[in-house]
């Protein structure tokens, strides 16, 4: 069944579900993690009226005017009086904000004499201070199951008091090159060999997934060879194969995994580089074919196969890290497929150029480039100034 670059999407975050269990970690073990726990908030927060600013507290109706200035809170003590008509408390941010103050006046728009402080300008109640329990009340939800821990998710439950947390266990994740003409990175191939490169360029895509990767030995394109690694590969949690799903006469995985009485939702996917792409399962086991193409294995994996892996860990809407740049060169392609090209943008991301790239096997130009351009199979040609999509390598 052949599907668009959408469906084929949607069609691997309709099928798998999350299925990996769960674990505790260390917090500091957990970025890179998904949650597997709601998280609570354990008081308000801020837990009490918060300075945000390093100035003086204030009350919004005495000003402008000249303030006695009573004494000074900083943060980590409570100021023991209140702010009264015509007074002002000196406060640092973080310091709770005085009984009596609706507002903190920022230090740079006040002039100090002694005891008093001039301020010519007005202030609105709740300027420049956070009110107790604005951000999360006590027991409110802060973080959900299925959210990716990044290093601000870290903050907050560091900040709520959790040392450790539960996390979804990672999928293993088998990867299977499969060709006679692949030797392994340590070799030295002969002039009709290539190394094998897609193992390298999936495991370092697995482990960013969030995945364990298990790299399996080379299979040969013989029934025998792609019989047994693919036999090894179903004990994972998951399988990506590599090569062998084009239209060639040796290539026999779709074959071999039809022998393992294998569901298959699609076998090729209106994309390039990867048009032949393989999605199915297997003894229960989601398995991905990827075509060959260096270009080709890092796309599909990358826009395709890793929602896999996310949606297995429970990331309820797996995203692909996009966005949108200008064009400083005009483009042109044949509509009819979403094509991934390799591309330049710039530091700032503002402007974006295809790189020269010799097709999907050009490992120099895919390990050069930064991004990818995302054309989309509707449209023909792009001039130098307009928009496109770019997806961050
Ligand atoms: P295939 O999808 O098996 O037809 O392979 C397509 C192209 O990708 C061929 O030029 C292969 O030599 C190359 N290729 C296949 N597997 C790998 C691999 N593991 N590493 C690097 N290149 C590969
Ligand atoms: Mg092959």
């Amino acid at each position: 069944m052949t599907l668009t670059f959408l469906e084929a999407r949607a069609c691997v975050c309709r099928e798998v579900k999350p299925n990996m269990g769960a674990e505790s970690v260390p917090l500091p073990d957990a970025v890179g993690r998904v949650l597997a726990q709601e998280v609570r908030a354990d008081r308000d927060y801020p837990p009490f009226p918060r300075s945000a600013r390093d100035g003086f507290a204030v009350r919004a109706a005495d000003l402008p005017g000249e303030l006695r200035v009573t004494g000074e809170v900083r943060a980590g003590e409570v100021y023991s009086g209140s702010v009264q008509p015509g007074e002002a408390v000196e406060i640092m941010t973080g310091a709770p904000l005085p009984d009596g103050a609706d507002a903190v006046v920022m230090i740079e728009h006040a002039i100090r004499s002694g005891d008093r402080v001039h301020i010519d300008r007005t202030a609105k109640s709740g300027d420049n201070f956070n009110p107790r329990a604005i951000e999360a009340r006590h027991g409110d939800l802060v973080l959900s199951r299925g959210k990716p821990i990044g290093f601000a998710e870290v903050a907050l439950l560091a900040t709520v008091g959790l040392q450790s947390v539960s996390v979804a266990r990672q999928p293993r994740v088998a990867i299977l090159p499969t060709g006679d003409e692949i030797v392994e990175p340590g070799e030295q191939p002969q002039a009709h060999q290539i190394r094998n490169s897609n193992a390298a360029s999936l495991a370092a895509q697995v482990r960013r997934a969030g995945g364990v990767p298990q790299i399996l030995p080379i299979a040969r394109d013989n029934s025998a060879s792609t019989r047994m690694q693919i036999q090894r590969g179903l004990e994972a949690d998951m399988l990506l194969l590599s090569g062998g799903v084009s239209a060639g006469k040796y290539d026999i995985v779709e074959k071999i995994l039809a022998e393992f009485a294998a569901e298959f939702f699609f076998d090729r996917v209106l994309i390039q580089p990867g048009q032949p792409l393989v999605f199915g399962r297997a003894q229960g086991k989601f398995f991905f074919g990827l075509p060959g193409n260096p270009g080709s294995t890092m796309i599909t994996f990358e826009t395709i196969a890793r929602a896999a892996i996310e949606r297995m860990q429970g990331i309820a809407d797996p995203a692909l890290p996009l966005l949108r740049s200008r064009l400083t060169k005009p483009f042109r392609h044949k509509p009819g497929l979403t094509r991934f090209l390799t591309a330049n943008l710039s530091a700032d991301g503002s402007t974006v150029e295809a790189a020269t790239s010799h097709g999907s096997g050009d490992v120099v130009s895919l390990a050069r480039c930064n991004a990818f351009l995302l054309a989309d199979p509707e449209r023909e040609s792009w001039d130098a100034g307009d928009d496109i999509q770019v997806l961050l390598k």
